[in-house]
């Protein structure tokens, strides 16, 4: 694929980085976070071989952002998440005797200077590090490598994010896929034709004998604290300990979501968001949630999902793990062929990833406050027509949070599936794929909102913000990324609400207004019935709104 993105400009610069570097004093691993884990870790499993094989100490860096995260709507409970992970981290290094040195940095501008200052000054020649596909990183990447190169210093950025790497999986023209299923098609084929080398099982770092050696030298890299807390990204206590609850950091809680959901049969409550390992892990391979994923997974009134999500986003456990597993339970002889495309479907929706991923290294615009189908940059929002006007830039300030915006932000619109599910986010930072997309579609054609104002809010409010994965669902959602939801078809709230929820018990759950409705009433009251249980009115008629967005995406840039 020969496009000029910072991702290709960054591939070439890796091919000129220095061939033969000498052993130099110590390696040095950067991890990132989207890579917090040793298990698998690409990277981190290449730096540490390199150390073993020159008997010189691995060094492991994380960098502290903020001005990152600020640019990147960081949630705090992510932020949160990844200091939680880190002071993990830093028990595993510590016992392999690896310094794991965290410092905060800014400005980011400066990131690359510094951490070329870190290599001179412990003799490093080889970094390591997995590759953020985002269009700063990559440009920070490419710096590095600039300023590394002179320095006789090897620069070695792999990809461990996604199962097919962004530019493997192309259409016969060699282009970047813009359609997800023959992309789908083809990433399978292309997964199945050499599954020992994308599914790679990399080894775990091993004790560094050497850095013991020169504990007095490294001796400062060792003490580094991890802060409870970045600037501007404070959770209150009250967040902090239910993200805990419902977010246990580390990569055995990840191992275990995993196999929770590929061999119990038991559901933990979805409802009450809280401890995603209640059901405990009942092995029981012939009836496991993940057989169910190809016909229940939509239903959100159970835990249908892995609601790995989290664990993936950080990379606390990794994707090619997730896949191996379930692999290795579809090949299994005890699999029955309906079972085994839950499985398959399961597969497909990690596939999701993969794509959205390659959607931005090769059409970075779309990160950057740009639809991907530029007919609809101009279509009249109801909030914030500036941003449309020029369509660009990231969307959305206070002065955008109009009365309905709020109304949706804090689940009051008066459509019970919509406000069950905001609710449900603003509470647990998570929310079901189904429900982000009812959300989105919602403050896109009902309320005609900017969907870059939703997607910023999704951001700043989950805990598995990503940004391919959320910029992907939210263009999809608004009509106008990549093989969108096309914008003639518009979701009924109402009738998604009795597909997704048939029981009632999600919507219960999040609304006590509504905790003792039974019946259709529950997903559509009557204004009587609201006005009793102190329920708002809908903001708007669906069926008006849903002529409005019609009008509005057929002609853009009219009213
Ligand atoms: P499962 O159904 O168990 O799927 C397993 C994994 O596959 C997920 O953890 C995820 O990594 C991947 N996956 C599944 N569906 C999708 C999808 N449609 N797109 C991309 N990856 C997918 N996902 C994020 O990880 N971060 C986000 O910020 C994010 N924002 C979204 C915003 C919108 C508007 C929409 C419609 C979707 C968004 N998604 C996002 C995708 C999806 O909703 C979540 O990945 C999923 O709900 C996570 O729950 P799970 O782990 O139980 O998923």
């Amino acid at each position: 694929v020969d496009a000029d993105t910072p991702f290709s400009q960054l591939m070439k610069e890796l091919t000129k980085t220095v061939k033969q570097p000498s052993d130099g004093m110590s390696v040095v691993y950067w991890m990132r976070m989207c890579d917090l884990r040793l298990r698998d870790n690409k990277a981190l499993s290449r730096a540490s071989a390199q150390a073993q094989k020159h008997d010189i100490p691995l060094i492991v860096l994380f960098i502290i952002s903020p001005q990152d995260y600020i640019a990147h709507d960081r949630s705090a409970r992510r932020i949160d998440f990844v200091l939680r992970n880190l002071a993990i981290l830093k028990g595993s290094f510590s016992e392999l005797h690896i310094p794991f040195h965290v410092v905060v940095h800014t400005p980011r501008k400066t990131i690359p200077k510094f951490v070329l200052s870190f290599c001179e000054e412990h003799g490093v020649k080889t970094l390591f590090t997995n590759m953020e596909y985002e269009v700063d990183e990559l440009r920070r990447d490419i710096e590095i490598c600039k300023l590394a190169f002179p320095k006789g210093i090897r620069i070695e950025v792999m990809h461990d994010k996604c199962i097919v790497e962004p530019g493997v999986v192309v259409t016969k023209q060699e282009k970047a896929y813009a359609v997800y299923s023959p992309y789908q098609r083809n990433w399978m084929a292309t997964l199945n034709g050499n599954l020992s080398h994308f599914l790679e099982d990399c080894p775990l770092p091993v004790a560094n004998d050497s850095s013991v050696r020169l504990l007095e030298s490294l001796g400062p890299l060792f003490n580094s604290q991890i802060p409870e807390t970045v600037a501007g990204f404070e959770l209150t206590d009250e967040d902090k300990a239910k993200m805990k609850e419902i977010w246990p950091a580390g990569e055995t809680p990840a191992a275990h979501v995993l196999q929770r959901f590929l061999t119990t049969k038991k559901r933990s409550s979805q409802l009450g968001g809280v401890d995603p390992l209640a059901s405990g892990s009942t092995i029981c391979p012939k009836f496991n949630r993940i057989a169910k994923y190809g016909n229940e997974r939509d239903r959100i009134d159970s835990d249908t999902t892995s609601r790995l999500s989290a664990y993936l986003t950080s990379g606390i456990i990794s994707v090619r793990q997730c896949a191996r597993a379930s692999m290795l339970l579809m090949n299994s002889k005890k699999v029955e062929s309906d079972k085994a495309s839950g499985i398959g479907r399961w597969l497909q929706e990690i596939a999701w990833r993969d794509f959205y991923v390659n959607i931005v290294a090769f059409f970075p615009r779309v990160s950057m406050g740009r639809p991907y189908l530029e007919k609809f940059s101009q279509v009249v929002w109801e909030n914030h027509q500036a941003s449309s006007d020029s369509g660009i830039g990231r969307a959305g300030n206070d002065d955008d949070d109009v009365e309905t915006l709020k109304r949706w932000k804090t689940g009051m619109t008066g459509v019970p599936i919509v406000d069950a599910s905001m609710r449900c986010l603003n509470e647990m930072g998570w929310m079901h794929n189904r429900a982000r997309m009812i959300t989105a579609m919602y403050l896109t054609k009902d309320l005609m909102i900017d969907w870059r104002v939703g997607e910023r809010y999704f951001m700043e409010m989950l805990i598995d913000g990503d940004l391919s994965s959320n910029n992907g669902g939210w263009q999809w959602s608004a009509s106008t990324g990549v093989d969108p939801c096309p914008y003639f078809r518009i979701f009924n709230p109402y009738t998604q609400s009795l597909k997704v929820d048939p029981t009632g018990d999600f919507i219960r759950h999040w609304i006590p207004e509504l905790r003792k409705v039974r019946g259709p009433d529950l997903h559509n009251p009557s204004a009587a019935l609201a006005d009793k249980l102190g329920y708002p009115l809908p903001i708007i008629a669906h069926n008006e709104a849903r002529e409005r967005a019609l009008r509005r995406y057929k002609n853009p840039g009219e009213q």
